[in-house]
């Protein structure tokens, strides 16, 4: 199968750049403050050797509060390579359908369904596993990679059922190798640009992510490529970590049920891969 634009556009998992340099301040405005608010509480960090743990210890008087950090903007890989947090991302929701059979099959409720069952899979490996969303809501894209990029130590996995392609089938994405970044003139936006670049760090690890799950889907369902894809898909631009997204095909089904029966195949699979991965990363070979 060919990753051409059209084939791409029909798929769903795209949408446009925001072309306005003013929406995308405000995005950036937005995000630092969510990046402010996430990086408040200090129970994520390692007490130091000898130290009461923060969490269960009353906090001592201060004649000052201590200055928060300033928020990175620019996610950047973890220093200890280990992978605790699961993020799944189930796609669209809330006013947002996604793509739409004809017999009314909404890609939102079926990539929810699957997350629920890929999230069952993942806690029996003793991993941690945050959903962008538990319900028929829609957070934004910012909202969704930051509940990745504020982990120490995740990764992404983003949720689409196509409308067109091989029923049956899954395509793993990852996103391209980005374009060199400008490199004079653009101090004071350097934020902005590094946010809206988060995943450019990330490109080799979720390009080996995403071929050890699509390995696993060719293995589980016949017609899959044996190897993944790359494509800018939107939401995983903003991800600090390693990410891809997941599309099975396809909505245009009858009704949900071969679209149900991937689901268990789908779960074992991306679990078996995340297994495989974690190893891999947290030895610190790509
Ligand atoms: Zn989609």
């Amino acid at each position: 199968m060919r990753t051409n634009s059209h084939d791409l556009n029909d798929s769903g998992i795209l949408v446009g750049v925001p072309s306005k340099p003013i929406c995308l301040f405000l995005v950036w405005m937005i995000a630092a403050a969510q990046a402010i608010s996430a990086q408040a509480p200090s129970a994520q960090v390692p007490a130091a050797p000898g130290q009461p743990a923060p969490q269960s210890s009353t906090p001592a008087p201060q004649q000052t509060p201590p200055t928060p950090p300033l928020p990175s903007l620019e996610p950047t890989p973890p220093s200890q390579k280990t992978l605790g947090v699961i993020v799944i991302d189930p796609a669209h929701g809330g006013a947002d359908p996604g793509a739409r059979g004809s017999s009314g099959i909404a890609e939102s409720d079926v990539v929810l369904s699957f997350a629920r069952l890929v999230r069952i899979s993942l806690e029996a490996q003793g991993l941690r596993v945050i959903l962008t969303r538990q319900a028929n809501d829609d957070p934004s894209f910012d909202d969704r990679s930051r509940l990745a990029n504020a982990q120490r130590g995740s990764i992404f996995l983003t949720l689409h059922v196509s409308s067109t392609g091989l029923p049956g089938t899954v395509r793993v994405y990852s996103l391209p190798q980005m374009t060199a970044p400008q490199t004079s003139g653009l101090a004071p936006r350097a934020g902005l640009l590094s946010w809206d670049r988060a995943q450019s760090k990330f490109i080799d690890p979720s390009r080996r992510l995403a071929e050890l799950i699509q390995i696993q889907m060719a293995q589980r369902f016949h017609g899959s490529s044996e190897t993944p894809f790359e494509a800018p898909v939107r939401q995983l631009r903003t991800v600090g970590a390693p990410a891809v997204a997941l599309e099975l095909s396809n909505v245009s089904v009858p009704s949900r049920a071969p679209l149900d029966q991937m689901g268990p195949g789908l779960a074992d699979g991306v679990a078996r891969a995340v297994a495989a991965f974690r190893t891999i990363y947290e030895s610190g070979s790509k």
